[in-house]
């Protein structure tokens, strides 16, 4: 049994999931790292994110 499961790991998802086990939850994440980056984004695009 999980007390969270998290649906899609893209930037939010794993985020949300670190943030989670980091505080001592049981989880399972469903979903490709970042998918959505490596099959949909044009190549040579990168996500970029402010500091
Ligand atoms: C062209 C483009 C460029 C961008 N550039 C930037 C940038 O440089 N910086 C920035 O901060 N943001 C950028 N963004 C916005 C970007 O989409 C988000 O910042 C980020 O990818 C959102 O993360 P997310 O985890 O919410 O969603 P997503 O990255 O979309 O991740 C969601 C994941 O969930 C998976 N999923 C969905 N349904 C299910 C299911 N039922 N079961 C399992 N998995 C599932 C999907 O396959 C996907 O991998 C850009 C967006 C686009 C379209």
């Amino acid at each position: 049994m999980y007390d969270l499961l998290v649906v899609g790991a893209g930037p939010h998802g794993l985020s949300i999931a670190s943030h989670a086990a980091a505080a001592g939850l049981g989880l399972r994440v469903l979903g490709r790292p970042m998918a959505s980056w490596r099959d949909h984004m044009p190549a040579g695009m990168y996500v970029k994110s402010e500091p």
